[in-house]
């Protein structure tokens, strides 16, 4: 029989966890609520919060009279929070306060002149968020390699003033290859470690989980990105499959295996991981 184990760092983060109770809240207290794109990136919150009568919104101009609208954990973009404001509609903002630091460090800058390099995916709320906090030109990228090439095409150039971040969930093993880079290269510049310490614990518990595992399972939403990066960590070590719940574990034979490693995403509720340990037998 296979042995089973769980990641301890398994289940909600802080942050998701505080924006699935705001809305847990709302409904309690007999609120509509319709939340500013899907809560969290995981479709079995998102189809029980439906049956609750929560929409979701793409715009706060969507809002429904009479509904609260709720800024999910990633945040929005700072025009979105400026209408919500300007036309008294009814709001909770959940976003994370890791998310929202970062969001600070962004708005701090007052002077065109500086350049915000940004770690992490450029077509993520979080980060296209983070963005619309900055004034002056900003960029992304996503890897070590990224960050050469943006150098190489004098797409930013070593005598620029530049604040270097990166989004809450990226690699902090890349990071550090980045920064490194960055060091070498630039003079004026002002690196702020903005990863969440939720996703690095998770990702060191990932990388040590899956040296010592034949198969890895990593549980999470198809898009969400810190799952994608918990996935990316294991495959390079084991046999990895990604599956949002029991229901999409692929028909394998899972007795062959001598120890199956299981670790869940910032967005996976416990009991999916449960119900998984369940069905492997553990
Ligand atoms: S992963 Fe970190 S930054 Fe993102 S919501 Fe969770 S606690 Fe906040």
């Amino acid at each position: 029989m296979s042995e089973i184990v769980v990641a301890k760092t398994s289940g909600f983060c802080f942050g998701v966890n505080r924006a699935v109770e705001t809305v847990n809240n709302l409904l309690k207290e007999g609120k509509k609520v319709c939340t500013l794109g899907e809560i969290i990136h995981n479709p079995h919150i998102i189809k029980d919060f439906e049956k609750k009568g929560v929409k979701i919104v793409s715009s706060p101009s969507e809002t429904p009279a009479d509904y609260t609208i709720v800024i999910r954990s990633h945040g929005c973009v700072k025009e979105d929070l400026e209408f919500i404001k300007k036309n008294n509609i009814d709001f909770v903002d959940a976003t994370c306060p890791f998310v929202k630091k970062i969001h600070k460090i962004a708005e701090a800058n007052k002077e065109n002149s500086q350049i915000l390099l940004a770690a992490g995916n450029p077509d993520h709320p979080e980060m296209i968020g983070i963005r619309s906090y900055f004034i002056g030109k900003s960029y992304v990228f996503s890897s070590k390699g990224d960050l050469r090439k943006m150098i190489e095409d004098d797409v930013v150039s070593p005598k620029n003033s530049i604040i270097m971040l990166s989004q809450t969930t990226f690699s902090k093993k890349e990071w550090k290859d980045c920064t490194n880079l960055a060091s070498e290269v630039f003079t004026n510049i002002k690196v702020y470690d903005t990863i969440c310490n939720t996703t690095n614990s998770r990702q060191e518990e990932a990388e040590k989980l899956s040296k010592s595992s034949d198969l890895m399972i990593v549980v999470g939403g198809k898009k969400s990105s810190n799952t994608r990066k918990l996935y990316e960590i294991c495959k390079k070590n084991a046999e990895t499959i990604l599956v949002e719940s029991v229901e999409n574990l692929p028909d394998i034979n899972y007795k062959k295996y001598t120890k199956i490693g299981i670790i869940a995403g910032a967005s996976t509720p416990v009991e999916l991981v449960e119900k998984i340990k369940a069905f492997l037998g553990g």
